[in-house]
């Protein structure tokens, strides 16, 4: 299995998956399909870093919008990338696809073949149009002019081998691979002559589509049919990857002979992330492995923004920003997997 380098924005449903992978038993029946799962997600994300660098070249001012999500006509729609300018609205979706691959514009298929074996996967490009069509109603409903929308699928491996027959217009014109993004986007500039919104309409689009955006945010557990109890417990060392740090006069101490004031941070992150967003003493503890009823509570009066709950019960609440405080899960998951891969 090929190790994943950082992505650069994790959404939060990935960093869910990334914390079940590490406090799943690889003796549990979902283990194998959850690490594909977390593989193919990581993948993914860095393909889609790979479009920042052209982005960054793109001809006119432009508000990039990565992994929006929208709600219209009682369902979300998700934008892997929208690029919104005054002359037109661009939808980049970028797939991380490996090998060998073949476009059927009569199936609307994409097959792929890896070795012998082949893959079938839905038609992407269709997938943009649907994203094209729920964005323009998108805009109807929320009162902005109509902007011409264009949709592109990119191709962020570069080792894919694209196969798509010259009879085939549906794939060749909307599947386009990442070095000719630079001259699309001077060929989409060139389209579109003219400004159709105001730069202040434009900057209220933006604010308008951020305060709209919905992030996934699925009950992990349940969506992938894992229970509560089936998690393993204990703290996480970032040194050598390993569960089963034990807390030693007021500090964790790893087997591998690291010690850490604070690891157990992470541990109440992964509960964030897995199990609630409110946190017992008891179960802190029981999560943690820790044995003292005091040092939980100071641990936890020290990491948690409030105190939730009249009956004897306290929860502490817990709160964590997506974006900035989750990186330790990338360290953990590159242990497992080259772990795995060196068995
Ligand atoms: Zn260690």
């Amino acid at each position: 299995m090929s190790t994943i380098k950082a992505p650069h924005n994790v959404p939060p449903h990935v960093l869910m998956l990334q914390a079940l992978y590490h406090r799943l038993p690889q003796s549990h029946d979902q283990f194998a399909y959850i690490e594909k799962k977390v593989q193919n997600e990581l993948a993914g994300l860095y393909g889609e870093s790979r479009l920042l660098y052209p982005l960054s070249k793109f001809p006119i001012p432009k508000v990039s919008m990565p992994n929006i999500r929208l709600f219209i006509d009682s369902s979300y729609f998700q934008i892997d990338h929208l690029i919104l300018t005054s002359k037109f609205l661009l939808i980049l979706e970028s797939k991380y696809y490996s090998a060998d691959l073949t476009f059927d514009q009569v199936a609307h298929q994409v097959v792929q073949r890896i070795d012998e074996e082949y893959r079938v996967y839905d038609d992407p490009v269709l997938q943009v149009e649907e994203q094209a069509y729920q964005l323009s109603n998108w805009f109807n409903a929320n009162g902005f002019p109509e902007l011409p929308i264009e949709s592109f699928v990119v191709m962020t491996n570069p080792r894919t081998r694209l196969r798509i027959d010259a009879t085939n217009n549906h794939h060749a014109e909307k599947v386009v691979s990442l070095q000719r993004l630079p001259s699309l986007f001077r060929e989409l500039n060139a389209k579109y002559e003219k400004n159709i919104i105001s730069p202040r309409i434009l900057s209220e689009l933006s604010q308008k589509l951020i305060q709209q955006h919905k992030p996934y945010l699925p009950n992990i557990l349940e969506k992938n049919r894992v229970s509560e109890n089936e998690l393993l417990r204990g703290v996480y060392c970032l040194q050598c990857g390993k569960l089963g740090m034990k807390m030693i006069q007021k500090r964790w101490r790893c087997p591998c002979g690291y010690r850490d004031r604070t690891a157990h941070e992470n541990s109440l992150k992964d509960y964030f992330l897995l199990i609630s967003n409110e946190i017992s003493n008891r179960e802190f503890r029981e999560f943690t492995g820790l044995e003292s009823r005091h040092t939980a509570r100071d641990i936890l009066r020290r990491n948690s923004s409030e105190l939730v709950g009249k009956t004897n019960v306290i929860k502490h609440r817990l709160s964590y920003d997506y974006k900035t405080d989750f990186n330790y899960l990338n360290i953990i998951t590159k242990f497992l997997q080259t772990r795995r891969k060196n068995r």
